[in-house]
């Protein structure tokens, strides 16, 4: 997170005010390969095109607000994930992020496992093909009937999240004449964000058991002593937007001694271990992720350090990435509606959607990089907000951008990495239709998801 100023000064003051905000970039028109989707550049007439299909005409044909993934970026970084972790590990995406049947199939062609955390999510991965057996089942309230649907198609691992749900789950394994495969997710007492990972006694948060005063280690004897289940593992999960990965070293310390404890007073040594999701993007330019190779080898690293030091053969690691995958490979194209200067302040720009289609900024605090992609500019650089068309002062899409000061109407801007948690987390405030997402490949673009229509929203209100 950078706070350094602009050095020549913004166009409408001669003081910056406060923001999180680098420098503008030399060259307003240039796109840091970093944030931009892989097939994203710049065509010669100056609009930006991904897939080899330019902006303008995405817009024309889909409508803004609208989300365009980039299938060939998805596929890439899905097998990149796959590969760096061999055979000997299996790479689950998280649903969450962002799901939908066309995902789901990409994700099935790339030989990748999936989470799901609700019913809805576990029907979309079903309908679309995804083998049951790749499919984990999350949550920390699953209801009864989501888990007697996991069961009962045949889930490869419910994460139980309580003592109540190791019962839940093994009385309906029981009743449907079943033996579910099952791990045990613990809290390991690290709380990771961005750059810095903080270690807690004891853990303040909704998820998981704790390891720390044995509540981890009762939550094991139980499941062992259950027809129902067939505990293969412990999972940990600890954070998102991590860029360090000294948390993943501690969580994966800690549960391989929960292994250990495991081994020495029930004499198995349980077959699988689970580090969860939460690997860095880059939103602007000053984020550095690491490559999933380097991650493969850090985590697979640790976990066999950790297990030769105890004694333990090294369990199957499972990673589960969401945003990591899916975040970077699309954009939100928006239409510039009005463009208001504040003296001394900023310029707010409004555009055609906004809190409805990317809640983070509102939610998180989240940074997001903008750019004019309908053409190219040479004017100066302006301090602007981009914002939305809510009815909520608090609707930014960007807090902190520079964008050509001849920024005007009709121009059509767009915000990178809003692959994950944008249209997952989309609502209909205001009555907003949530926006299509567009899979563009090769030149060729088709709907995945269609936009809402106005009968959408009637056609639940039955009043
Ligand atoms: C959210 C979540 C993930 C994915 O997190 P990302 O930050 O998108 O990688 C993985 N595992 C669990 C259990 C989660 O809750």
């Amino acid at each position: 997170m950078s706070r350094s100023a602009h050095p020549a000064g913004p166009r409408h003051a001669d003081v910056l005010p406060e923001g999180h905000y680098s420098a503008p970039a030399a060259d307003l028109n240039a796109l840091d390969p970093k944030v931009w989707a892989q097939t994203v550049t710049r065509t010669e007439n100056g609009s930006v095109s991904v897939g080899g299909i330019d902006v303008s005409a995405l817009a024309e044909e889909f409508g803004t607000p609208a989300y365009f993934v980039d299938e060939t970026d998805f596929r890439a970084r899905a097998r990149a994930w796959r590969t760096a972790f061999g055979h000997d590990a299996d790479v689950f995406y998280a649903g969450k992020a962002f799901l939908s049947r066309a995902v789901v199939r990409w994700l099935n062609e790339e030989g990748l496992n999936l989470d799901v955390c609700s019913g809805g999510e576990l029907t979309t991965a079903l309908s679309a093909g995804m083998p049951a057996d790749r499919i984990a089942f999350h949550g920390n309230n699953k209801s009864v009937e989501e888990i007697t649907k996991a069961v009962d198609v045949g889930v490869g691992r419910i994460v139980l999240d309580s003592f109540q749900e190791i019962v839940r789950v093994a009385h309906i394994a029981q009743s449907l004449g079943k033996r579910q495969r099952v791990q045990i997710r613990v809290t390991v007492g690290v709380e990771a964000h961005t750059h810095e990972f903080i270690a807690t006694a004891h853990e303040d948060q909704k998820f998981g058991i704790a390891l720390a005063d044995g509540q981890a280690a009762e939550a094991v004897r139980r499941a062992l002593t259950l027809d129902g289940l067939e505990l293969v593992g412990i999972h940990s999960h600890i954070g998102s937007q991590i860029f360090d990965m000294a948390g993943f070293e501690v969580a994966a310390r800690r549960v391989v001694s929960l292994l250990a404890e495991i081994r020495d007073e029930h004499g198995v040594e349980l077959p699988e271990i689970d580090l969860g999701g939460g690997l860095g993007i880059a939103y602007t330019s000053d984020d550095d992720p690491s490559e999933p190779h380097e991650i493969a080898k850090a985590l697979g690293e640790i976990v066999t350090r950790e297990c030769e030091a105890a004694k333990l053969r090294t369990p199957r690691i499972s990673v589960e990435p969401g945003r990591a995958i899916v975040g970077p490979t699309a954009f939100t194209l928006y239409e510039v509606g009005t463009v208001k200067p504040l003296e001394g302040l900023r310029t707010y720009v409004s555009v055609d959607g906004g809190m409805s289609d990317n809640i983070r900024t509102a939610l998180y605090d989240a940074e997001y990089s903008v750019a004019l992609v309908s053409r190219t500019s040479d004017a100066e650089p302006m301090l602007v907000r981009v914002v939305g068309k809510h009815c909520e002062s608090g609707d930014i899409v960007v807090k902190d951008a520079f964008l050509p000061s001849d920024l005007a109407p009709g121009d059509l801007v767009a915000v990178p990495a809003t692959g994950a948690y944008c249209r997952s987390m989309a609502s209909n405030y205001n009555h907003a239709l949530r926006p299509p997402v567009v899979a563009v490949r090769d030149g060729e673009a088709r709907v995945i998801v269609r936009r809402e229509t106005e009968e959408d929203l009637l056609r639940l209100d039955v009043g």
